[in-house]
């Protein structure tokens, strides 16, 4: 169907909060972008509503947070249900509760300001990757249509169908035990953050519109088989056998449960192909992490894409993505596992949450998983100089006065071409970024309310009197003593991220 073929450069499949996040970061890096939803609308679901430490930091480095509703803002997290204390140095610790419909709407409006080709309702049913481009074939509101790119990326969530149509290998277990929940109006339970009974778990929260979103589990019931949401039935007499209380008199507004599976795709990258988010992942949905992963996930990945499909990137600069984030997704997977074990354990449990309840007293222990849960102890192996900023995000850090006006490293990334931080006035600039479009700015003084001389996350300020060289997604990979930038490693290191001079 020649007449009906569109073409692009890089085609996204599903426009939930990756694929938009994903869209969103191609355009900034240049290159064009078709998405293809299956949807006619947004989803209206609230679903995750948890935004961690690092998340608010990427959006804030891309000016999005300001156009978010007020976000409320809580220190108290937890590990499994145990009160874990979530603050850590950084310019947004804490956990941020925003509906994911929120996100969504940010997001895609975001992507489509900056030039995001959304087409909703499209499903796509078939991936061909021919070694020099790839194919989708979508059916849409007037027929199927035909999209050309150089890469495809699949971030169309858990049943990834992408995933399916190329056999892609999806090791880890199914659901072995599973929550219910129901958001129910007119119901007067006690607020309940993780309750342990003895014959199960309960959950409630009462939201400001009056509506109780309750959850459930029962101690030893198995995870059921489902080709849809449960009944209310189910969630109310589970509910009944675990607390004694009788809600089946409530409106359930949306039911749904969730289970224990977790899977990894064996490889994020398949030639042309490449997987983010749910897509690529599956784990419980304990207090926001998959979403959060996943939109990680795009944030590493959109840079790099673009700098592959525009013809800018180093030969190995695309493979780092998968090298990266399955890196990191295997930890927090496995996070997200033993927090499972001990949630949904039964009384056999009790001893091993007794020890982490006091383990997590600890200030090494709490901070050491604050960090993990906020993604803040993200440490990528970029290779370079050992440096206890190398690998890792660049801390909020005020800037001196610039001629771009920035005053801080959060806002220095926002045009999303990475950062070179260096002494003010330092010769031979121009030679060696070899005409790379990477901007270049100074530490403010630290008597200047700088961020010097603080932790942020786990790591350090950067040295004002050296050079730091800082990716699009605000890792360093880079960092060098006070004198000349040529020769120590950083060309090598300009080519390795930003490409060629
Ligand atoms: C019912 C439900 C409840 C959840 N509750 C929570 C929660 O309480 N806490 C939590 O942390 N996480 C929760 N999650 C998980 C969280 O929503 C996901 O981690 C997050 O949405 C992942 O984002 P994503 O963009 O990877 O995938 P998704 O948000 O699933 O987006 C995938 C998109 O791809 C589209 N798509 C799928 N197939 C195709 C196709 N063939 N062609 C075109 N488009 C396609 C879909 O319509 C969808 O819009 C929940 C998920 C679900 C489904």
């Amino acid at each position: 169907m020649p007449g009906d073929r569109l073409d692009t450069q890089v085609i996204v499949v599903g426009a939930g909060p990756v694929g938009l996040l994903l869209a969103g970061e191609l355009r900034l890096g240049g290159a064009d972008v078709v998405v293809l939803e299956r949807r006619t609308a947004p989803t209206t679901e609230s679903r995750a509503s948890t935004l961690h430490a690092r998340t608010m930091e990427i959006l804030d480095s891309r000016g999005l947070t300001a156009a978010l509703p007020a976000p409320p803002n809580d220190l108290r997290g937890h590990f499994a249900g145990i009160p874990l204390d979530l603050t850590l140095p950084g310019s947004r610790p804490g956990q941020w509760k925003v509906p994911q419909f929120d996100t969504e709407r940010l997001l895609g409006e975001w992507a489509t300001g900056l030039g995001a080709d959304i087409r909703r309702g499209h499903e796509v049913r078939a991936v061909t990757d021919t070694g020099a481009y790839v194919e989708a074939e979508a059916v849409g509101d007037s027929g199927p249509v035909l999209v050309r790119g150089s890469h495809l990326v699949a971030c169309d969530g858990e049943d990834s169908a992408v995933r399916g149509l190329l056999g892609a290998d999806f090791p880890g277990h199914d659901a072995r035990r599973e929550l219910l929940r129901a958001d129910v109006a007119g119901i007067e339970v006690p607020d309940r953050r993780f309750q342990r009974l003895p014959d199960g778990l309960a959950i409630a929260a009462r939201r400001a519109d009056g509506v109780t979103r309750v959850m459930v589990h029962e101690h030893g019931a198995p995870a059921v088989s489902r080709t849809g949401p449960p009944t209310f039935g189910e969630i109310t007499q589970a509910w009944k056998r675990v607390t004694g209380e009788d809600i089946s008199g409530g409106i359930p507004l949306w039911v749904n449960a969730f289970g224990d599976a977790a899977r990894q795709l064996a490889r994020y990258r398949h030639g042309r192909v490449l997987f983010a988010g749910d897509a690529a992942h599956r784990q419980m949905p304990i207090g926001g992490q998959a979403l959060n992963l996943g939109l990680q996930d795009a944030f590493n990945l959109g840079w790099k894409l673009a700098a592959e499909a525009t013809g800018r990137a180093h030969p190995d600069l695309l493979d780092s993505y998968h090298t990266e984030r399955h890196t990191v997704g295997l930890r927090v997977l496995a996070a997200i596992e033993a927090q499972a074990l001990l949630l949904l354990g039964g009384p056999e449990v009790e001893p091993v949450r007794a020890l982490i309840t006091e383990l997590i007293g600890g200030e090494e222990v709490r901070t050491h998983l604050a960090a993990t849960i906020s993604g803040l102890d993200i440490r990528y192996d970029v290779g370079g100089p050992a440096h206890p900023l190398v690998g890792a995000r660049l801390p909020h850090t005020p800037l001196a006065a610039s001629a771009a006006g920035w005053s801080s490293s959060t806002q220095a990334l926002r045009a999303g071409r990475g950062l070179l931080l260096g002494p003010a006035g330092a010769p031979d600039l121009g030679a060696v970024l070899g005409g790379r479009a990477v901007p270049f700015a100074t530490p403010a003084a630290p008597d200047s309310g700088t961020a010097s001389g603080t932790a942020s996350g786990t790591v350090s300020a950067p040295d004002r009197a050296g050079w730091t060289l800082v990716r699009p997604d605000g890792h360093v990979v880079w960092a060098g003593p006070s004198g000349t930038p040529r020769g120590e490693g950083l060309p090598a290191a300009l080519d390795r991220w930003f490409g060629p001079a």
